[in-house]
């Protein structure tokens, strides 16, 4: 048997395989045995996306080129635009997100547009069949009828990983890509976080110490880039939180088990001067109840005062996945220095998505090749 056919044949199983396994079995599998059912098998790179331990340093490397890429081409006018627009031209795209969503929303709805894709978007639950009792299941083998590409946010933690158990099921095996599942992760802003780190150092992200600062128990955004550290040599990571909002053992253990040094903190003003990136999250209290409420009021040793701007690296960076509040003095965001790059991580956030979507649909090539 050639390789080619060993290639081929394996794909097959795989194939056959995630059409008998059940939800209770796939569930409980390991992610490394998961990801088997999830990333492209002949490109190692993700078709459904649900979490950042799926991506390797290959793939993001080529993400972040690819987005590079996107970008100039866009910016070479009618040209640049109509190639890209042609790129998915035909297809159509179901933003299903229910709960709220401001950037990943408009981000994705952008670089869908960008990319020539028609889009539908589902964003109230109490409008589409699941409020009639629907099942999850049902909804997402519905929505496949219609669209060839499906982004999700649910407060579910589960609920995008049993969409793509169905979609495996299915003879409309389209890609889904978690936009945020629960406190759990949310893979598409690591994914803008890394690029921003990227773009902030200039393509050299190894040995950077990272401070990530606030609510690193409920935030699905620190959990998902923390994950991503794997792929990066001597990085460092400070957590600075609340003693009961604190990074969970499961991202602990994680890290630990990857060699990836990590010290918890309580003040953050101590460890700024140590920092290339500092990462600020909101406090997430939709999710506070009984007696955790109150935990919305983050003391001062979280916050980031103007004058810490003082403290930092010259060359460092100040993150925020946003949407912000307090956390950060409200100046700072309209200050001018260049260390602050939230609204250029926004930004950055449209064109790591594009990059994703050409990269499931394997239109990166086309994109690499182009010249402007
Ligand atoms: N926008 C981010 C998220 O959806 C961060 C946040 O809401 O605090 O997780």
């Amino acid at each position: 048997m050639t390789v080619k056919n060993l290639i081929e044949n394996n794909r097959g199983i795989i194939k056959e395989r995630a059409r008998q396994i059940s939800w209770l079995e796939f569930a409980a599998m390991e992610e490394k045995e998961k990801i088997i059912f999830l990333n492209n098998s002949k490109t190692g790179n993700p078709f459904h996306v649900l979490f950042a331990q799926q991506f390797s340093r290959n793939s993001l490397n080529l993400l972040c080129q690819v987005a590079d890429k996107a970008r100039a081409i866009h910016k070479y006018r009618d040209e640049g635009r109509r190639f890209l627009k042609n790129l998915l031209f035909g297809t159509y795209a179901l933003n299903f997100i229910i709960q709220p969503s401001t950037r990943t929303f408009l981000s994705f709805q952008t670089a869908q547009e960008i990319l020539g894709m028609s889009i539908r978007d589902i964003r109230d639950p109490n409008t589409s069949s699941e409020a009639k009792g629907e099942t999850l299941e049902d909804s997402v083998r519905t929505f496949s009828s219609y669209v060839d590409l499906m982004i999700m946010r649910h407060p579910d933690e589960r609920a995008v990983e049993k969409g793509a158990w169905v979609l495996n099921k299915s003879d409309r095996r389209i890609p889904i890509i978690n936009a945020g599942s629960g406190k759990d992760q949310h893979p598409t802003q690591a994914l803008t976080d890394i690029y921003t780190l990227h773009k902030s150092f200039d393509g050299k992200i190894d040995s950077r110490t990272i401070v990530m600062c606030g609510d690193l128990q409920r935030g699905r955004t620190v959990r998902s880039l923390s994950y991503l550290m794997r792929n990066y040599q001597n990085m460092k990571l400070i957590f600075v939180s609340p003693f009961r909002l604190r990074m969970e053992n499961d991202i602990k253990n994680f890290l630990d088990r990857h060699h990836i040094p990590y010290q918890e903190e309580d003040n953050l003003e101590k460890v700024i001067s140590l920092a290339d990136a500092i990462y600020m999250t909101r406090i997430q209290d939709e999710w506070d109840k009984g007696k955790e409420q109150g935990v919305q009021s983050v003391g001062p040793k979280y916050k980031f005062k103007k004058e810490y701007l003082n403290l930092m690296k010259e060359d460092a960076v100040l993150m925020h996945p946003l949407p912000k509040r307090h956390e950060i003095d409200e100046e700072i965001g309209y200050s001018n220095d260049k260390r602050v790059v939230f609204w250029r991580q926004e930004r950055n956030g449209m064109w790591i998505r594009v990059a994703l979507i050409a990269v499931i649909f394997q239109k990166e090539q086309k994109i690499l090749k182009y010249t402007t």
